[in-house]
């Protein structure tokens, strides 16, 4: 073997063995102190630039699937369709989530109803597992991802900009007359940690593990994720995911 090629078979063979200890680690947890530490507050301001927010509440009973704007109900605690107690979660969300898991969304608008998107923060709970590659959810309930990129998004008094993934999806739905239609949307996230931000769902395992290994602690991570309609063939809800994600960074930042 001549020198170049040890050169380059030295550092792959050192991220193999770095990611088979990381596995290793991720399944005996063993040693490994977890931490409340989360990397972000978890909670979404009233307001966000010149969006509006408004909370809502859903029903976890499946076949009802209720959606409700707080200020449409004379009682806010109850399914108003089957009773149910009204909560922050869908039915999916209250299924697939540990019960510990930190969840707060919104529903905000511009004036004339420009621009609405839904604003959620996922935060994990105990058992850290609350946190899934979002391809896989958006795929399960029915999308089809036609694209993924990762925006760039300047911020205010950081050099480093906010790093987001975007995904275009369509997703075949039923008009209320029966004909087929496709309603196309996207999906866009970005990953928080005690002192990292990734847009990445592997980065995010590898700092995990990283942590594990030489920081001897599980940090609580959480995701931001924003969604909302798009127009097909434009560019448009890049822009408008970037105006949205600068103004709200700042305001998710754990005070010092
Ligand atoms: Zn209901």
């Amino acid at each position: 073997m001549d020198h170049t090629q040890k050169s380059i078979l030295g550092p792959r063979l050192f991220v193999i063995a770095a990611l088979a200890v990381a596995a290793w680690a991720m399944v005996y947890k063993t040693g490994v102190a977890t931490s409340d530490e989360a990397g972000i507050v978890l909670h979404l301001p009233e307001e966000v630039a010149d969006w509006r927010g408004v909370d809502l509440l859903f029903c976890p009973n499946r076949e009802c699937g209720g959606q409700f704007f707080p200020a449409q109900l004379a009682d806010p605690s109850t399914c108003p369709r089957c009773g149910s107690p009204l909560g922050n979660m869908n039915w999916a969300e209250r299924s697939m989530l540990p019960a510990d898991t930190g969840l707060v969304r919104k529903y905000y608008s511009r004036p004339g109803g420009r621009d609405d998107l839904h604003a959620t923060i996922v935060l994990s709970g105990d058992d850290r597992s609350s946190i899934h590659r979002p391809q896989v959810c958006m795929t399960a309930a029915g999308n089809e991802i036609t694209e993924e990129r990762v925006i760039r998004i300047p911020l205010a008094g950081r050099d480093q900009p906010l790093e987001v993934m975007v995904m275009d999806m369509v997703k075949p739905v039923q008009r209320e007359d029966g004909t087929p239609a496709i309603y196309p949307s996207y999906y866009a996230y970005w990953f928080v940690g005690k002192d990292r931000e990734t847009a990445s769902h592997i980065v995010r395992m590898v700092w995990m593990a990283y942590d594990r290994i030489f920081h001897g602690v599980s940090h609580r991570w959480a995701y931001i994720a924003l969604s909302g309609g798009r127009v097909p063939g434009s560019g448009a809800h890049l822009q408008t995911i970037a105006d949205f994600a600068s103004q709200l960074h700042p305001a998710l930042l754990k005070p010092e």
